[in-house]
């Protein structure tokens, strides 16, 4: 099912609350792995709990489309993205 958390907010545009889509919420606790979506943007993340914490959001890498900057002299055509 999906429901609204308000404990992040998306790293790309800032939405808040975001989507996650679990299995069985109990009294807004989510299951390890749950994918939370932006409804806004559409970025993706997944809900972490290590049974100790509330839980976070560890959201997927943002594609930083301007981190490079084509007049530097550096050989980024490696990077393994
Ligand atoms: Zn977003």
């Amino acid at each position: 099912m999906k429901k609204e958390i308000d404990f992040t907010d998306c790293p790309v545009c800032g939405c808040n609350p975001v989507e996650i889509d679990t299995l069985e919420a109990r009294d807004g606790y989510f299951w390890d792995g749950d994918i939370v979506t932006c409804p806004e943007c559409g970025h993706k993340g997944n809900f972490n709990c290590d049974g100790v914490s509330e839980g976070y959001v560890e959201w997927d890498e943002e594609e930083e489309i301007d981190s490079f900057d084509p007049d530097l002299d550096t050989d980024w055509t490696d990077f393994d993205e």
